[in-house]
């Protein structure tokens, strides 16, 4: 499609052939220019980066949303992303201290300022439509409520979610926050999404928008804190790190793989999954075969269990030195739910050059990892965060700084950590009452028309 202005990228998010939106250079950042983003506070750090990429909202304007958004009231810490050394040349990146406990957060709730933003611009107002299975209904909650010009209509799957996550969403009493639980499995709320976006004629009518992980600016969000993390763990702009991403749908990791190409010097990116290992498999194999849903395992780190990664796509664009003709057909094999086998071609040779490599988890290996990191180092780490250190130390190198994403908070996930510890996780202050709280939504048949006739009458 023609290049768009960073806003219209923003609401829209997808070419009009389902493509996905790439900037169209990325800005490579010099020595010079390292030296200086070094000294910086998140916020400062944030706004570097960040306008590096946003072309149509004046300076002021954007570090004003920057400074509304990364607040240690919000974040719970002046640092936004704190880094803590485990031993020497070891660290995590704390990213899940926002709202909802899960490094989520940190792209959400500036897309939620943002969207306010391009909103109150154009005066339009949007309906947000969403799917979750755990984390990212939350966190689009916890960044749209109360925000003007923006509904949110969140589908989840009646009693299949954490209590502690079901929660989260239900205990919102904002007016322009819709929980809908369906009679059904993540799959049903899927599908009545993508049947509503399929429908031209009512997303045009009902200015249906979507928040998940495809969108640009959440990727353009992340990257900031790879930048963060590099700085704090290091103390010349001369050393390399490696840093270990659990990984899904290949968000957060592409955002590392922006970094890189900016300039930032990681060595390695080592990508983590859990036992539905679509991703793990390509970086080993060169084959890229998504799976089905009925080929997908229920696993005890329930944000990786995803067969088919929607950002993947980002990656092999760059892989393939931006020849969109070469990724419109390997997507077409992809979209008719077949794979692509990239062994043996010039490209699987070049994938060496972007630094992945890849590791897997499962239940042993993930409770064995919880239980190591507390007794090593009296540091609790939740079942995502585990998959990435194991992978993680697997990869490591003597001479090379290590630096795990943490993705989550144990408390989130207390069964796993309880089989792992012997005991609950600690709560932060704050959450400690939140299943009592009065809850609402709506239940509903997984009905499309159900679900669009509820949106017709609030919107
Ligand atoms: C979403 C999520 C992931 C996966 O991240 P992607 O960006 O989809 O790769 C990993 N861990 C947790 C806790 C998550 O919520």
């Amino acid at each position: 499609m023609p290049p768009k202005k960073f806003s219209k990228i923003l609401l829209a998010g997808l070419a009009p052939d389902g493509g996905l939106a790439m900037p169209e250079a990325y800005p490579r950042i010099s020595a010079a220019q390292m030296e200086e983003l070094r000294g910086l506070g998140y916020r400062e750090l944030a706004f570097e980066i960040i306008s590096r990429f946003v072309d149509d909202i004046p300076a002021a304007d954007l570090r004003d949303i920057i400074a509304r958004t990364y607040t240690p009231e919000l974040f719970r810490s002046e640092e936004i992303a704190p880094l803590r050394t485990l031993e020497p040349g070891l660290h995590i990146l704390g990213l899940s201290n926002g709202p909802t406990l899960a490094f989520k957060d940190i792209a959400m709730q500036l897309l939620g300022n943002l969207f306010e933003y391009a909103l109150a611009k154009t005066g339009e107002d949007l309906n947000i439509l969403g799917a979750t299975s755990g984390d990212t209904g939350p966190s689009a909650e916890y960044a749209m409520r109360g925000k003007h010009g923006v509904r949110v209509f969140m589908l989840s799957p009646q009693g299949k979610m954490s209590h502690f996550q079901t929660a989260q969403m239900f205990s919102l009493q904002d007016p322009n926050i819709f929980n809908i639980a369906i009679r059904g499995v993540f799959d049903d709320c899927q599908d009545i999404v993508k049947a509503v976006s399929n429908d031209y004629t009512f997303k045009q009518k009902y200015r249906i928008g979507t928040v998940n992980s495809i969108n640009w600016a959440r990727i353009l969000a992340q990257i900031v804190y790879y930048f963060k993390g590099y700085f704090a763990a290091t103390r010349s702009n001369t050393e390399q790190v490696s840093f270990a991403v659990p990984s899904g749908n290949f968000g957060n990791i592409c955002a590392g793989h922006v970094a890189r190409m900016m300039g930032l010097p990681i060595r390695r990116l080592i990508l983590a999954t859990n036992e539905n290992e679509v991703l793990a498999e390509f970086f080993r194999t060169g084959c890229y075969r998504p799976r089905v849903a009925a080929e997908t395992l229920q696993t005890s780190s329930p944000s990786m269990d995803i067969s088919k990664a929607s950002n993947f796509e980002r990656f092999i664009f760059d892989l393939t030195g931006r020849d969109t003709a070469k990724v419109k057909e390997l997507w077409r094999a992809v979209d008719k739910g077949a794979a692509f086998d990239l062994a043996g071609t010039p490209l699987w040779e070049k994938v060496k050059d972007f630094g992945f490599v890849s590791g897997t988890s499962n239940h042993a290996a993930r409770i064995a990892t919880i239980r190591k990191i507390h007794e090593q180092y009296g540091v609790l780490v939740d079942p995502h965060t585990a998959d990435g250190l194991k992978a993680g130390l697997e990869h490591r190198e003597a001479d090379v700084q290590l630096i795990c994403l943490e993705t989550a908070l144990p408390v989130k996930f207390s069964e796993s950590i309880i089989e792992a510890i012997g005991h609950e996780p600690a709560r932060p202050a704050g959450y400690e009452n939140l299943e009592s709280l009065p809850q609402r939504y709506v239940v509903m048949n997984a009905d499309t028309d159900a679900v669009k006739a509820f949106i017709a009458e609030q919107a």
